[in-house]
């Protein structure tokens, strides 16, 4: 692998890089100047670092597929020209981009790391200075062989690297903004970085990346609770475009056994819609043979996510749904773990 040391910064916006409105005094997305100019610390670093702005930047709130595409197509076009990338995002949807963009690149052989802050950079107690120069040098950390350290997509936040597809936004007030669950750190980021090196997924460096760029956002996150009303399920399930659902189950995988429900999924998979089982718990698996209410699902042809994040379900959805027609075929592959966004049990 021919090293460059250079980093490509992309800023998308986040509160990392926001002011407040001087009439309302809320916190608005600010050019990416205003984020350089505060941090001084820029000059210091070694790396060569090229910097491309979303204009406008944008409250991660308004992330959408058609902006996880030009993401993909901003990195898929300069992709030999860096040794990694870095993406300032807000942290709200953080974890989707970090989903979708796992999909979106196959067989990434570069680091891809996102992060952002819970106070903008301008204010003394910000964290984003130190996200900021820590992602810039693990996106560059190559090991001896010249291939790169971390080949995978990634959020960095308050001293732990986490595989961005098993990333999860865990609270919206403490510095310690996500965590990953289900799976364990890439690395801790102390005085040292402490590199968890079999916890990194290991490409195949003499193969190509493949840019996927299309999404299909025909899906839904529907949610299970006592009390769920028949006809308002029904209105949801029949919608003609819906494609794929992302179901919030109980604990392991369990739904209520309320026969009305059972067959309205049953019509819903035999109609072609892709149901994958999530459970609400934020950490554990699916395993819906396990209590004879889960096992109903899988008779209705409900699919397992095993311990995805509903992030990853969703995004994963989305980049099968564009790639194949056939219902019965993304259900294979949502069985199947594409950029370690799963952890299939061993049988
Ligand atoms: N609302 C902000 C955003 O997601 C929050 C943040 O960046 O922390 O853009």
């Amino acid at each position: 692998m021919k090293r460059t040391n250079k980093v490509l910064l992309i800023y998308t916006g986040g509160t990392i890089g926001m002011g407040s409105n001087p009439i309302t005094g809320a916190l608005e997305p600010l050019d990416f100047n205003h984020l350089a100019d505060n941090v001084p610390e820029f000059k210091q670093i070694t790396t060569d670092i090229d910097t491309y702005q979303f204009v406008p930047p944008i409250d991660s709130s308004n992330m959408s597929p058609k902006l996880w595409g030009d993401i993909v197509t901003i990195i898929a076009d300069r992709y030999d020209r860096y040794d990694g990338f870095v993406i300032l995002h807000g942290t709200d949807t953080m974890a989707y981009t970090a989903s979708a963009l796992s999909f979106m690149f196959e067989n990434l052989t570069k680091p891809i790391i996102l992060t952002g802050s819970q106070l903008p950079i301008g204010q003394l107690r910000t964290d984003g200075k130190e996200n900021l120069m820590t992602s810039i040098e693990l996106a560059s950390t190559y090991k001896d062989d010249g291939t790169a350290m971390v080949p995978e997509v990634c959020i960095y936040f308050n001293g732990h690297l986490l595989r961005g597809n098993r990333s999860t936004k865990q609270n919206a007030d403490e510095f310690n903004a996500f965590d990953s669950f289900n799976y364990p750190h890439l690395c801790e980021a102390g005085v040292n970085f402490t590199f968890h090196e079999h916890n990194i997924l290991k490409p195949d460096f003499n193969k190509p990346m493949i840019p996927h760029i299309g999404l299909d956002n025909n899906v839904i996150i529907f949610s299970l609770f006592p009390g769920l009303e028949e006809h308002l399920v029904e209105h949801v399930l029949d919608a003609p475009e819906l494609r794929g659902i992302v179901m919030r189950s109980f604990g392991s995988g369990n739904a209520p056994q309320m026969p009305w429900l059972m067959k309205l999924l049953k019509k819903a998979t035999e109609r072609g819609i892709v149901v994958v089982n999530i459970s609400q718990c934020i950490s554990g698996q699916v395993e819906m043979s396990r209590y004879d209410a889960g096992y109903h699902l899988k008779e209705a042809g409900i699919v397992t996510g095993y311990d995805s994040t509903v992030e990853a379900a969703v995004a994963k959805l989305m980049h099968l749904q564009a790639r194949y027609k056939d219902s019965d075929i993304i259900r294979q592959y949502m069985k199947k773990s594409l950029a370690g966004e799963i952890t299939i049990p061993r049988t």
